[in-house]
């Protein structure tokens, strides 16, 4: 199954040697800069048949030598961008892992597979960093519409979906007030993960690390596959347990909602720009990708900034 859908702007950007990037990130910093940044940097308009859709399991990646690719699916903060989606992310190596599925994720997710009911999006697994709307809000509209694809009995293979501590409690009460207790398990293989005990999911290996958000119980996450690893900090107070998140990750996707720590609540629950930048610093990662930030906030131009459909091979 192929993208069907055009008008996704993807940026390609082969990351170079591990020591070279090391040593840009290095040269970087010393200049005042931010994230590391490839040397060959192409912003492009791919056909969207070299894109692969969410499909399971089979041609889940057609980058050519890419161990991860990523796709920014939605990016907007608790409140949409004009035109955006809320927190999703897919990672694909030889099979596909969704990252959060924030509201308007499931459209854009419809965009690339095309027509109800042979095309419902199929990705093997989906993870969830908490139970903040913007994060999971689109599963249940995804409830609603496997059910009219496939009805409630039958064997379908249903994606697996891992969730936080108690978190298969807190779908069934959410079930209650939304549509039936057992809605979810309907439709998805639900687990729940243990802070800080790697698990395997869609042949990604997930690591989970608590993460201060206000009062609300959420988790980042270190992602790993055909040798790259990725860190996606979900929504976090800045501090040292996001450095330690993102050590020498291949790429570490960052949030950056506020303009600065100071218009945060107490106790904090997001990062500024420069709490993210400090974050990476401290990680040894390799580069950074600021996302989850509001579209009215200045992001200088160093900074590379997260944009829904954009596109990275993490090589
Ligand atoms: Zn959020």
């Amino acid at each position: 199954m192929r993208l069907r859908g055009v008008g996704y702007v993807v940026a390609s950007l082969p990351l170079p040697g591990k020591e070279q990037a090391k040593l840009e990130r290095t040269q970087g910093n010393q200049a005042g800069g931010a994230g590391a940044r490839g040397g060959c940097v192409e912003l492009t308009n791919h056909s969207p048949s070299t894109i692969a859709a969410v499909t399971r399991g089979r041609n889940a990646c057609t980058c050519k030598d890419a161990a991860v690719k990523l796709t920014v699916i939605g990016c907007s903060p608790a409140w949409p961008n004009p035109g955006g989606a809320q927190s999703g992310y897919l990672v694909e190596s030889e099979q596909s892992l969704l990252l959060d599925c924030g509201p308007g994720v499931l459209s854009r997710l419809r965009e690339q597979t095309g027509a109800w009911p042979e095309a419902w999006p199929e990705p093997d697994s989906i993870a969830i960093t908490h139970f903040h709307l913007d994060h999971w809000g689109d599963l249940v509209p995804w409830v609603w519409g496997w059910i009219h694809a496939n009805g409630l009995g039958g064997n379908h293979d249903r994606p697996e979906l891992w969730v936080p501590p108690n978190g298969k409690q807190r779908l069934e009460v959410f079930g209650s007030e939304l549509g039936f207790p057992d809605m979810f398990e309907r439709v998805f293989r639900i687990s729940e993960y243990a802070p800080g005990v790697p698990f395997t999911t869609a042949g990604h290996t997930i690591t989970a690390a608590r993460m201060p958000h206000y009062t609300v119980e959420s988790y980042g996450f270190r992602v790993s596959a055909n040798g790259s690893t990725l860190a996606y900090s979900g929504d976090s107070a800045p501090g040292q347990h996001l450095s330690d998140l993102a050590r020498d990750v291949d790429l570490f996707v960052c949030e950056a909602t506020l303009s600065t720590g100071d218009r945060d609540g107490e106790p904090r629950g997001h990062l500024s720009l420069d709490e993210a930048q400090e974050a990476f610093e401290g990680s040894g990662a390799r580069r950074l990708l600021i996302t989850h930030r509001p579209s009215e906030l200045d992001t200088p131009a160093h900074f590379e900034l997260a944009s829904d459909g954009l596109v990275l091979e993490i090589l």
